[in-house]
């Protein structure tokens, strides 16, 4: 089989198994975690459903992160130097290529660099533009994600961007993680404060485009289960609110924390007695609430293949794989398909555990 699995050779045996071993290998099992082996190839694509649409994810590989949140790993896997816009146009032909017989059902792309695309100081600007407009070539794409810290919104680069591929809605993808302030500043070491997301939110707005904001559940390792699912709620309402009073599209992905191996949060997590990985079943029930408040929600269930041993959902008693089609079901159902966040956070319901 090839490097990606896509288009390699029979290897042998039955169609089945063939079959199964692409399905396995190129599909929603497709291995994550792994750097790029060289600069001209991407960290990693996937041809996905995200909210009853096909998405082509992408992440480029570039210049790493330059911010080390501490419960974070994704930075190593990219490299110190500068990687030219040259290859990375390659990584994304690479993809295009990949998938060239589904590019006509491709309804939204997701790019990411495993950090910010729009920091030019990783990813050069005449880089992103060409993707972008390459991506105006995939005619049925209707919304492109691009992920970023907010402090790298810059309206007017943005408007030029978004003018590239004018039938699409923008997007930015973004760690939002929590509302509560020690925990972004001492457990996550976001360095980010709320005033600078509003800040950036602000120039969301401004530019016209639509926020996906990740929201992490249970992001302290000392937190409770219960704890969990209230900090979880009023994270939501907050950013439910912030994007209604701006008229921004909102978008959350709600994505139960794990352990990223090697990352000091990690070691905060083996030092706390006590600790445990979310129970999906919490994260199933809060995102079920907002959905049921009109919010647009996702379950987020990678764990980016990062996660060490027991450091996941997987590790709770609740676990099954019956909660992974109820997951599924979820965000491909009805909830899907909800609109516009507004500004009636006060719809949003308290968690009742
Ligand atoms: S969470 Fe984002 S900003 Fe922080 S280190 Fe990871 S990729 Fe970089």
């Amino acid at each position: 089989m090839s490097e990606s699995g896509a288009g390699g050779q029979p290897s042998g045996g039955s169609l089945s198994s063939y079959v199964a071993e692409l399905y396995d290998t190129c599909g929603q099992r497709k291995a994550m975690g792994q750097s790029s082996p060289e600069f001209a190839r991407p960290h990693f694509f996937l041809l996905r459903t995200f909210l009853a649409e096909n998405d082509l994810l992408v992440i480029l590989n570039t210049k790493r992160c330059r911010y080390q949140c501490a419960f974070c790993r994704l930075p190593a896997k990219s490299i110190r130097s500068w990687v030219p816009d040259s290859d990375v146009l390659a990584q994304f032909r690479f993809v295009a290529t990949e998938v060239r017989h589904a590019l006509s059902v491709v309804d939204r792309v997701t790019l990411s660099n495993e950090g910010s695309v729009l920091d030019e100081s990783t990813l050069g600007g005449g880089a992103l533009r060409e993707i972008m407009s390459a991506i105006g070539a995939m005619r049925r794409v209707r919304r492109i994600d691009l992920e970023s810290r907010l402090g790298f919104v810059r309206p007017d680069w943005l408007r030029r961007l978004r003018a590239e591929v004018p039938r699409a809605t923008l997007g930015v993808l973004t760690g939002f993680e929590t509302l509560n302030e020690h925990i972004r500043d001492e457990v996550l070491v976001k360095r980010e404060t709320l005033a600078e997301f509003l800040a950036g939110l602000d120039n969301v707005a401004l530019a016209g485009a639509a926020l996906t904001a990740h929201v992490l559940f249970k992001p302290d390792p000392q937190m409770s289960d219960n704890a969990a699912g209230i900090e979880a709620m009023e994270t939501i309402q907050f950013l439910t609110a912030e994007c209604g009073g701006r008229d921004i599209e909102l978008t959350i992905r709600l994505n139960p924390m794990y352990r990223a191996a090697g990352s000091s949060w990690a070691a905060a997590a083996d030092a706390t007695a006590g600790y445990a990985p979310p129970r999906l079943t919490d994260v199933i029930r809060v995102a079920e609430q907002a959905a049921k408040a009109g919010i647009r929600v996702y379950i987020g269930l990678s764990a980016e293949g990062l996660a060490g041993d027991g450091g996941t959902y997987r590790a709770r008693e609740d676990y099954s794989p019956a909660l992974i089609k109820r997951v599924k079901l979820f965000n491909d159902g009805p909830g899907a398909g909800i609109g516009r966040a507004d500004s009636a956070a006060a719809r949003v319901p308290s968690l009742v555990s």
